[in-house]
């Protein structure tokens, strides 16, 4: 097993308010890791400090150190831009832009620099093939995201990640505004998924995690532990 990202006595504090205390756990790389535990426990502050997007929520102080493959993503020399490519995000709530289905997946291509037409279709169809949504939306690539449900929706937003070839996808309890059948899609999906990349999922839900999950982080469950990892290991089944 190589890890993809080893975090070490992480912490993290909303100005002085302690959020995360002292997280240190590996994340291996083409396994799929739940983060479980009740709600306010740190889960999603966890996982947004995994791609340095956690930052931008304003005064924010974070310690300790997270490697990716090999480089501390705290470090001076990391642009965390750049960072945010290789290790995308996926949100509770599906947020697709208010543009075209192809516009949304192109996005962080764009960012990227300039690609011919023909480059950029093969990009987009590949990323929506990879989010198992191509065939659903090949002849309506140029409508508004916004008309399509929201299990759709959350691939689009899976399909607009995976664009960019990330090679950690974070995913903050994807499925939970979702109903059962587009649960179960993205649960297949990423059973797929994890063959190319490595995926680190916030789950409330103990059954999601061992259903489709390698490996299992147990944050405290203890209301005055906040922010602390109990147990890690294999997910059990
Ligand atoms: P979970 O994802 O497990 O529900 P969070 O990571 O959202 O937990 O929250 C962990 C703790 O940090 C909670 O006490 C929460 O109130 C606090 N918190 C989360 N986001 C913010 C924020 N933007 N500003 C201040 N406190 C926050
Ligand atoms: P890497 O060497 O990590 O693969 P590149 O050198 O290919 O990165 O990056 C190409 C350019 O795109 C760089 O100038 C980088 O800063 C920029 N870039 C990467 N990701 C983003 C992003 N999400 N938003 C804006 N610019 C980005």
């Amino acid at each position: 097993l190589i890890p993809a990202l080893r975090v070490k006595n992480l912490r993290f504090y909303y100005g002085s308010q302690k959020a995360l205390e002292g997280i240190s756990m590996d994340i291996y790389r083409n396994q799929i890791t739940a983060i479980i535990g009740p709600s306010g426990c740190g889960k999603s502050t966890f996982i947004k400090a995994l791609n340095r997007i956690g930052e931008l929520e304003g005064k924010v102080r974070v310690e300790g150190t997270v490697t990716f493959f090999g480089q501390n993503i705290y470090g001076r020399r990391v642009n965390p831009n750049r960072l945010r490519r290789h290790i995308g995000m996926v949100f509770q709530k599906p947020n697709p832009f208010a543009r075209s289905i192809y516009d949304n997946v192109a996005y962080g291509v764009r960012l990227m620099g300039r690609r011919s037409k023909a480059q950029l279709d093969e990009i987009v169809e590949s990323a929506l093939r990879s989010a198992a949504l191509w065939d659903e939306v090949k002849d309506k690539l140029h409508q508004s995201a916004y008309g399509l449900s929201g299990g759709q929706q959350q691939r689009l937003c899976i399909a607009r990640a995976l664009a960019v070839k990330p090679k950690v996808l974070l995913m903050d309890e994807p499925c939970s505004a979702l109903d059962p059948i587009a649960t179960m899609r993205i649960e297949e999906l990423l059973q797929t998924l994890r063959q190319e990349l490595t995926i680190v999922i916030v789950t409330h839900n103990m059954q999601q995690a061992s259903r489709i999950s390698d490996y299992t982080a147990f944050f405290s469950t203890d209301e005055s532990r906040i922010g602390q990892l109990v147990e890690f290991g294999l997910t059990p089944k």
